[in-house]
């Protein structure tokens, strides 16, 4: 382990491996219906940036799901930007979530905004999801720590890793342990991607953290296609699945169309990360190298 890391995640312990590697915690792995977060399985979750309307979002279940999709994105409560751009469908866009739920099987992850929508978001999402500009409310992490989902916790776009374990650790003292975190991009001076893709988080994340980890694609690049080539990265860097943006007309998209997938696109994405997934578990054994740290 780098000698660097000592006691700069440690000191969060309920979501970082000790230093003393004999004494590592078996990863935590996220129960979410009848999948498991950070198990064996590569999970991907796929769906708009938005819920628009009952047909877009059921058609894009539908297909996100028979390409091997195994949970469906999409925010009824929207963080937009701008003030003047959509801001979601609300109550409304949850009970479209429920639908879809109930015709393909899919989990759902949806994301919260505010410590008041907790109650309400978690009646319908599986997973509860802490988009990046809202990592450090503290007031909503609290909420979330009692709310009876997981927590599916983005990397603020300008905070460190440890500022991510701290957030964390915040949720687990607030009762909840059940977190997945998820490397979104951060803002560098990098201009020609949306943001820049940390992919040497989520080896660093898989080894000080018990965590599972997982790729958001669609908002690191800012246009889709880059997203099948960070997918791929994100397969052989060792995440536990990806967020995926996917929409059945991007260019009509109310949010995010530039980064979105269309169908075809989604599918032709799932069926060329198969090789690499195939790859991933022959090699399994050597995955705990990379778990636990070697010499420096
Ligand atoms: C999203 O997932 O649509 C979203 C708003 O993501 P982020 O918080 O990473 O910008
Ligand atoms: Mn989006």
């Amino acid at each position: 382990m780098n000698p660097k890391w000592n006691g700069q995640f440690s000191c969060f312990d309920l979501v970082a491996q000790p230093t003393d590697t004999s004494a590592a915690r078996a990863r935590t792995v996220v129960p979410v219906m009848d999948l498991e977060i950070g198990g064996s399985d590569f999970i991907v979750m796929a769906g708009p940036c938005a819920v628009e309307s009952e047909s877009q979002l059921l058609s894009t279940a539908e297909a996100v799901a028979q390409a091997g999709a195994r949970i469906l994105r999409g925010g009824a409560y929207k963080p937009r930007s701008s003030p003047y751009a959509f801001q979601g469908l609300g109550v409304e866009g949850l009970k479209i979530l429920r639908k879809a739920r109930q015709e393909t099987g899919l989990a759902i992850v949806t994301e919260v905004m505010s410590e008041e929508d907790v109650d309400v978001i978690a009646e319908y999402a599986d997973i509860m999801q802490v988009g990046t500009r809202s990592m450090e409310n503290y007031a909503l992490l609290e909420a979330l720590g009692s709310c009876g989902r997981p927590v599916l916790l983005k990397r603020g776009m300008t905070a460190t890793l440890e500022e991510l374990l701290r957030s964390a650790q915040v949720l687990a003292m607030a009762g909840n342990s059940e977190i997945i975190l998820c490397e979104r991009g951060i803002r560098t001076f990098e201009t020609a991607t949306r943001n820049t893709l940390d992919i040497a988080a989520v080896p660093v994340l898989k080894t000080v953290s018990h965590l599972p980890v997982i790729i958001d694609p669609s908002h690191a690049a800012g246009v889709r296609s880059l997203v099948p080539a960070l997918a791929r990265a994100a397969v052989a860097v060792g995440a536990d699945g990806l967020l995926v943006e996917v929409h059945p007309c991007p260019e009509q998209a109310l949010s995010d169309g530039i980064q979105s997938l269309d169908f075809g696109d989604f599918r032709d994405m799932m069926d060329e990360l198969q090789p690499y997934l195939a790859i991933r578990q022959e090699t399994r054994e050597l995955r705990p190298r990379l778990v636990v740290g070697g010499a420096d």
